[in-house]
């Protein structure tokens, strides 16, 4: 996977709340090509391991439980800057700070069940990318 790529989840609160396809048209709408994408549900050794920079802090348990709590949409996606550009789309971790517009300030609830993943960089990009999808599955 090439740095024109980035990842995404659909976290549990948008798939329960059947936003999956209103976020989805947002997101190729602003120029994203879909390369890979599932319903899948992490395990909590998933979880664990995909947020482990974040495991000493306070609110871990409480991320692991919500990651969890449903299914998610995992998606590959492509877009010239596309790491810094799906930042940018999605808006701040915090829904009460993200800008009007963005899929958090759409979407999210709270801080904590915030509606969607962006990867923060090139390198987790792909590792966070080939954790749910083989060379076969990217189209
Ligand atoms: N999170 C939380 N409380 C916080 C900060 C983060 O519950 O005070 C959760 C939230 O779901 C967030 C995830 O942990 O999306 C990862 O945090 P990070 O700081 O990496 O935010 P992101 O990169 O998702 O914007
Ligand atoms: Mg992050």
């Amino acid at each position: 996977m090439s740095s024109n790529r980035t990842f995404t989840m659909l976290k549990p609160d948008s798939v329960e709340k059947r936003n999956i396809g209103a976020i989805l048209e947002k997101i190729t709408a602003s120029g994203f090509r879909i390369v890979a994408m599932k319903l899948t549900q992490l395990t909590r050794s998933d979880a664990q391991a995909f947020y482990a920079i974040h495991s000493e802090r306070p609110f871990f348990p409480e991320l692991v439980d919500y990651m969890t709590s449903g299914p998610i949409v995992a998606a590959i996606l492509e877009k010239n800057n596309a790491v810094e550009d799906f930042r940018t789309l999605i808006g701040a971790t915090n829904p009460a700070e993200a800008a009007e517009g963005t899929i958090r300030n759409m979407y999210a609830d709270s801080i904590s069940q915030n509606a969607i993943h962006g990867s923060d960089s090139n390198e987790n990009a792909l590792l966070e990318g080939a954790f749910h999808f083989s060379e076969r599955e990217m189209f």
